[in-house]
């Protein structure tokens, strides 16, 4: 799989939980600092309020998961922290199924909540202090 020097993580979240993403990204924020970030228009926009530099793409249902898949598929997007709302209902659920069935595909790893996503963050950082 291809890889960009510089390691990447994607940050989507359905609107019944972008408060949540957004008290994850500022409970993490050292973290996260180490990281080029890419983000679903609406959920980027929000991050921003954290001081952190967020690359927006669409939004989710005009094809920004489908972006981000696409960046997982080519090696440009090194982890996926996806919010999702399981009890809504979402125009884009094709693409969402894909975006996960990629990270799949290229062994991504893709936390859906919170629990998975302080484990993401905890195992990258472990990894950081490794090198
Ligand atoms: P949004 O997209 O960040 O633009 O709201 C997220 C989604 O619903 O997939």
């Amino acid at each position: 799989m291809k890889r960009t020097s510089k390691r990447t993580l994607a940050l989507i979240a359905h609107d019944g939980k972008k408060a949540d993403m957004i008290a994850f990204v500022k409970d993490n924020l050292e973290f996260f600092k180490t990281f080029e970030l890419v983000a679903t228009a609406t959920t980027g926009k929000l991050l921003q309020q954290t001081g952190l530099k967020v690359k927006k793409v669409l939004s989710g249902p005009m094809g920004g998961d489908a972006q981000i898949a696409a960046m997982v598929a080519t090696g440009k997007c090194q982890a996926v922290i996806f919010m999702r709302d399981p009890l809504g209902m979402h125009p884009h659920d094709p693409d969402i199924s894909s975006l996960l069935r990629i990270c799949d595909v290229h062994d991504v790893p893709l936390a859906t909540n919170p629990s998975t996503a302080q484990l993401i963050v905890k195992g990258l950082y472990k990894n950081l202090l490794h090198k």
